[in-house]
């Protein structure tokens, strides 16, 4: 938990280009984007991944979705990707659960 680069982030001691951030919830630009908008949208509490959660998680896994929808609402996405990558063999790198939102790239329709 010492070591999470999305703790540093949270408490400021790593610069990240925030787009939003509330009590529970913050989002920021990911340093490598995979499309024209890429953000992540991340929990303050610290949750290893998917694999982590427990029930009472709940009420912080909508707040996630609401917060991206709201996001993506101010940002006048038409349409967008959702990815949470989930251990190793899921391509998750960070171990600090958070939800990739993507929009305006040109492969959108690969899956
Ligand atoms: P994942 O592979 O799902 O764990 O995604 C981790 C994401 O975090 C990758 O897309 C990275 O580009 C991104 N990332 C890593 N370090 C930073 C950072 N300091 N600021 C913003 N995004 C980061």
């Amino acid at each position: 938990m010492e070591d999470c680069i999305f703790c540093k982030i949270i408490k400021g001691e790593i610069p990240s280009a925030k787009v939003f951030e509330s009590d529970k919830i913050v989002a920021f630009n990911d340093i490598n984007p995979k499309a024209k908008v890429h953000i992540l949208i991340v929990p303050k509490k610290h949750i290893e991944s998917v694999k982590h959660l427990q029930g009472g998680d709940k009420d912080l896994i909508g707040e996630i979705f609401l917060t991206t929808q709201k996001i993506a609402k101010e940002k006048n996405l038409e349409g967008y990707r959702l990815i949470i990558n989930v251990g190793r063999e899921g391509g998750q790198l960070v171990d600090h659960l958070h939800l990739h939102l993507l929009s305006g790239d040109a492969n959108m329709n690969s899956l």
